[in-house]
């Protein structure tokens, strides 16, 4: 039986004129598929105005909370006046927005009067913007005459208790999926379902991070055995690069797991890291393409791409990050530093995105996120506390605003001279290179650069080692 999930991003589904084109491509395959199930996600921003509003509420700013929330009121509002020209449903539909923004209120009340939020309280929270819009989405479609019911994910995808990052427990998932989704699709019913959010086997909200609606449309399309996976998102595919840095970054048409899985990594955040793992199991083709250049074939992804070996396919940065440097020459020779250092790192939870040593094993250096620097150093330096008394380490100290810039390709290993080509052509731009490491897998090789020169350290490589190939 074939079948396609499908996941608009944020802006795909953020206004009436986006809605309204989602749903004429919804429409279109509905009839292409003998089945269809489509994930949504909250309007562009509006997570980040949810997050807001609960950190407002937390600091004690009631009038800054308020505001947002009326405001997104006012948004819900104004596209729902757009879309839906029956008074009776307009109404019914105003009414369960109007639900969830009570809730809303009623739980930045209390953060206000507890005055802190809870990862737990900010799942629940956030969870609100794609409930809200799925509703919007259903009765889009419901009006232009297709058969669709809305579903939240709650019901779907069992997780466990990790909020703000919660992991799938995909055997319950996949009884859950198939005996709620089973029904309504062998009556051609459409399912619009909320990206982003699960819930604990005790039914508490989670979310699956940031950007998780792709995670969302890579599980379902993992438990119903899809046919197809696709994201429809702004940009027609996955890029050499991030347009937005990039003019002149060029569409992907064909690219494998493990080349997008390592950009997804390493920031490329036209797909959530996680997404191609259930996907790449089952070896279901996962396409990425623009909601709004709906002809455009977009990008695809499989296990067996075409993409020529040992070129670099795109450039990727991660920004907001901090390079640790544990140094001492007391620290030669001796087993076990590096051990007890990322220990002590894993203690604090910091996730260590990028590792170099110097040959000469006088110190380590490694990259991390920079909210996590303080814990990270204090953390360190208590685990050497002897060393650094003997001056066998000197010091641990950080470097502030550094981004890590990565070239991915398959097969970037086994090509010489493209390491020496980014060197020149930074080198030729005057930018310095703080740092450099060659991805575990063998598709990439990642520079920290300056977070000031980041952009222009993109353009220069993106122009040696992808236009000029
Ligand atoms: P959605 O809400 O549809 O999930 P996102 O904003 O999460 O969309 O991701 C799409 C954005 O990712 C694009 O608008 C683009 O600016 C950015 N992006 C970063 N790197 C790339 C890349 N290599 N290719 C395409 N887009 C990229
Ligand atoms: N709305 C969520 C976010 O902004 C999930 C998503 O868009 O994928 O992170
Ligand atoms: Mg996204």
């Amino acid at each position: 039986m074939a079948i396609l999930v499908m996941k608009f991003g944020g802006t795909s589904v953020g206004s009436p004129e986006a809605i309204t084109q989602a749903a004429e491509i919804i429409g279109t395959y509905s009839s292409q598929w003998e089945r269809l199930v489509v994930v949504v996600s909250a309007m562009r921003g509006v997570t980040d105005i949810l997050i807001q509003s609960a950190a407002s509420a937390a600091l004690g700013d009631e009038e800054s909370y308020k505001s947002l929330i009326s405001d997104l009121r006012n948004r819900h509002q104004s596209v729902i006046d757009e879309l839906i020209s029956n008074d009776k449903v307009h109404a019914q539909l105003i009414g369960l927005i109007e639900v969830h923004i009570d809730e809303l209120s009623a739980y930045c009340r209390s953060i206000h009067v507890l005055g802190e939020v809870t990862p737990r309280g900010m799942d629940t929270i956030t969870s609100l913007g794609e409930r809200m819009n799925a509703r919007v989405v259903t009765t889009t479609l419901q009006q232009r005459g297709l058969n669709s019911q809305a579903i939240d994910a709650t019901e779907l995808i069992v997780t466990d208790a990790t909020f703000q990052n919660a992991v799938p427990l995909m055997e319950t998932t996949r009884n859950q999926v198939n005996a709620r989704l089973e029904p309504l699709l062998q009556e051609g019913i459409v399912p619009i379902i909320t990206g982003f959010i699960g819930a604990t086997q005790e039914g508490i909200t989670t979310t699956l991070g940031r950007g998780g609606s792709d995670y969302t449309a890579a599980i379902l399309g993992d438990c119903l055995d899809a046919t197809e996976v696709w994201t429809w998102t702004d940009v027609d595919g996955v890029m050499t690069a991030d347009p937005r840095v990039v003019p002149e970054a060029r569409v992907i048409p064909d690219l494998s797991f493990s080349e997008v899985s390592e950009l997804a990594y390493f920031g490329a955040k036209v797909l959530h890291p996680k997404t191609i793992r259930p996907i790449v199991e089952r070896d279901i083709p996962l396409w990425v393409k623009n909601t709004f250049n709906p002809t455009c074939p977009g990008t695809r992804i499989t296990n067996s791409p075409l993409t020529k070996k040992g070129k670099v396919t795109a450039i990727s940065t991660i920004r907001d990050l901090n390079m640790i440097t544990v140094e001492g020459r007391g620290m030669m020779g001796v087993p076990g530093i590096a051990a007890r250092t990322f220990a002590a790192v894993a203690r604090q939870g910091a996730s260590v995105l990028m590792i170099s040593q110097a040959s000469s094993e006088q110190s380590i250096c490694f990259v991390i996120p920079t909210s996590a620097v303080a814990s990270v150093i204090k953390s360190v330096e208590d685990e050497m506390a002897l060393e650094l008394a003997r001056r066998d380490i000197d010091r641990v100290w950080a470097l502030d605003n550094i981004v890590i810039v990565t070239a991915v390709g398959a097969g970037l290993r086994h090509t010489p001279g493209i390491a020496g080509r980014i060197f020149s052509a930074l080198g030729r731009a005057n930018i310095n290179v703080i740092a450099i490491a060659q991805g575990s897998s063998e598709f990439s090789i990642s520079i920290v650069v300056a977070a000031e020169e980041a952009d222009h350290a993109m353009r220069k490589i993106h122009q040696e080692v992808i236009l000029n190939g």
